[in-house]
């Protein structure tokens, strides 16, 4: 183009009304987006301008006059806008160039908003009086029953048709109903294209519902066997996040829920999981008893979840989107208390750790998503549905070996308690025996005591009698014979009466000491009286009158020594062979007959008592 010098004052005004235009165009410069008819999920960013109306309350009429007031503004960078107050316009161009006409599917990426309305005109450049008016398109609500969408989709989709070579202006009102995420870029789909997609995303979460669902399953049959409460818990936590992932993908409002859904559902189901998963894990940890102060931030998380639940049922969205915000970022502690825990000791908590690792990954990823630091894809969409799963199945496998840890932990109880019991039975059969061992020496000591003389040691007379029955018993058995010798100490009264009771006792115990060194083994000794002895010896001969002769000689030669004294004394013997009597009474009589006249003949000699047919007594001489 040249300049001509001299321009007119026509051509001037013209030239400056001309770039009046052109200088108010930047508004409604953005290229529109060409459909092709195989839209596959493109994102509409470039072509899309936004405006924030902080109060919520505009109409589409003061959204396009802010439009044409070039109060719209170019696409943030990151997809969310963050968490904004109101309602947020978009403004597009649609154009169809083709000769068909186009049916284009706008969806709304996120489960977070509450509307979506979407109001159309043909566009053209030169009227922006708003003569020609903006139609509604769509009008879709959350709080809406399902069958009044446009598209039954889990999430907001808006379908558009264009007639060949038609080009439309549109306006679309994000609206929460306090604060809200908006991710205002809407992906563009063939109805063909967006139905694929529905149907692998549907099938995706019936796995991860049909998936939890037998984990709930599996760990209620444990929870009942066992009666351990952490199954119960783990069971009412993933049922917790069955209900919310099919809500916050919006399943449960478009199959369970479909006439009265409401937002607060959402917050709702997340609080519950939250509250039930943070009771599973400080169970799981034992953290009230392990890591008291991690516990305090997990108790502080439960109140914020019940905080939660409140702020949901009286409807304020913006406390509970901010509750929700504040909640996904504590998760890593239930992550740290793993960590802990397993650095105690506790290798069942560091496979915890792990399954809480890939939700607190996922959860992240939904924070940064939904805060604006991150894109937002059907990837960093779906992974926090797929970590929460993975979570759930590396959990069982913690509980798994949490099991077999308290079944080691009982096998050893139980083997410790049988050998204490082992241990035990020993000690108390060792204890038994040695009382036994006890009584039994006292017994014997009893029956010693009862059988024998205190002053001489030699058997009572009680107890010689006994013996002396059962010698009598056996020799008749076997045609053994024996005697019996009856021993008196002479004039003992005048020992008494000399020296003293003592050393007449005294003299007793020598004569009985002297006597048991002189006899056998098998001879019965006894003390029949004060101061007569009898004594049963084998053989009805000489021997045996030998043998008492030698007695009475060896009782002749003692000798006392009481208080520089020297006291001897003297015995008297009678001896009676065996001769047929059936009691040893009967024998007594005869020795003692015999010991009489040892006696009357002089004392300190052996009288043989006349055989039982009455022959002689003979006497041997002192
Ligand atoms: P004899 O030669 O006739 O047998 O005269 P004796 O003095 O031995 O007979 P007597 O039967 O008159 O006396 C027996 C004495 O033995 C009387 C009693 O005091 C004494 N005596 C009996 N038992 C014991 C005793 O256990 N200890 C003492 N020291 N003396 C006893
Ligand atoms: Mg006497
Ligand atoms: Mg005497």
């Amino acid at each position: 183009m040249k300049f001509q010098p001299g321009l007119s004052i026509f051509r001037v005004s013209w030239f400056f009304g001309l770039l009046s235009i052109l200088l108010a165009l930047p508004a409604f410069a953005k290229e529109p987006w060409n459909v092709s008819g195989h839209e596959n999920g493109e994102f509409l960013s470039t072509q899309m301008q936004l405006w924030q109306d902080d109060t919520g309350k505009r109409g589409v009429n003061d959204a396009y006059r802010a439009f044409v007031r070039g109060e719209f503004s170019d696409m943030p960078k990151s997809d969310s806008t963050g968490l904004k107050a109101g309602a947020l316009w978009g403004h597009v161009r649609l154009r169809n160039t083709s000769d068909e006409a186009r049916l284009l599917h706008m969806e709304y990426v996120d489960h977070q908003l509450i509307y979506l309305d979407v109001y159309q005109r043909p566009w053209q450049l030169e009227d922006r009086s708003l003569a020609v008016p903006f139609s509604a398109l769509a009008n879709i609500s959350m709080l809406a029953p399902f069958e009044e969408r446009p598209v039954a989709h889990h999430r907001f989709v808006v379908p558009v048709t264009l007639a060949p070579g038609e080009e439309l202006e549109l306006l679309i009102r994000y609206g929460s109903a306090d604060k809200g995420f908006f991710f205002p870029k809407l992906r563009l789909w063939s109805p063909e294209n967006l139905r694929q997609v529905q149907v692998s995303e549907v099938g995706l979460m019936m796995f991860i519902g049909g998936g939890l669902l037998l984990m709930v399953l599996v760990a209620l049959t444990v929870g009942v066997a066992t009666g351990q409460r952490l199954f119960f818990a783990y069971s009412i936590y993933a049922i917790a996040k069955i209900g919310m992932w099919w809500t916050m993908v919006g399943l449960t409002h478009q199959f369970l829920i479909t006439k009265d859904f409401h937002w607060s559902y959402m917050s709702i189901n997340g609080a519950l999981v939250i509250a039930s998963g943070i009771w599973f894990s400080r169970i799981f940890l034992q953290s009230r008893r392990y890591t008291p102060k991690l516990d305090y931030g997990l108790l502080l998380m439960m109140w914020l979840a019940f905080a939660l639940v409140m702020a949901a049922m009286v409807h304020w969205e913006g406390l509970a989107v901010i509750l929700i915000t504040i909640l996904l970022l504590m998760y890593p502690l239930i992550c740290l208390g793993g960590i802990l825990r397993w650095r105690q000791g506790a290798n069942e908590a560091g496979v915890f750790a792990i399954a809480w690792g890939f939700l607190a990954a996922g959860l992240l990823a939904q924070a940064l998503r939904d805060l604006g630091f991150v894109d937002h894809n059907l990837i960093n969409y779906y992974w926090p549905v797929v970590g929460s799963f993975t979570e759930m199945m590396v959990i069982m496998i913690a509980m798994g070996m949490n099991l077999a840890n308290l079944r080691r932990q009982k096998d050893d109880a139980e083997y410790r308690y049988l050998v204490q019991l082992e241990n035990r039975k020993s000690e108390l059969e060792s204890l038994v025996k040695e009382r036994t061992r006890e009584l039994e020496k006292a017994k014997s000591a009893a029956e010693v005591e009862a059988r024998t003389d205190p002053l001489t040691g030699a058997n009572n007379r009680r107890s010689f009698y006994r013996l002396g029955a059962s010698l009598l018993r056996r020799s008749i058995h076997r045609d053994a014979p024996f005697s019996l010798l009856m021993f008196d100490l002479d004039h003992f009264k005048a020992i008494n009466d000399t020296y003293g009771h003592g050393a007449g006792d005294q003299a007793l115990k020598l004569f009985a000491s002297t006597l048991k060194e002189e006899i056998r083994e098998t001879d019965i000794f006894g003390r029949i009286g004060g101061e007569e002895f009898a004594l049963l010896v084998a053989g009805s001969d000489d021997s045996v009158v030998q043998t008492a002769e030698r007695l009475r000689k060896k009782v002749e030669q003692l000798r006392l020594v009481v208080d520089d004294q020297e006291i001897t004394f003297t015995s008297s013997v009678g001896v009676a062979h065996y001769g047929g009597e059936t009691t040893i009474d009967d024998l007594i009589c005869r020795a003692d007959a015999a010991l009489y006249q040892a006696k009357q003949s002089g004392r300190n000699r052996v009288v043989v008592a006349a055989d039982a047919e009455g022959k002689s007594l003979s006497s041997v001489p002192g």
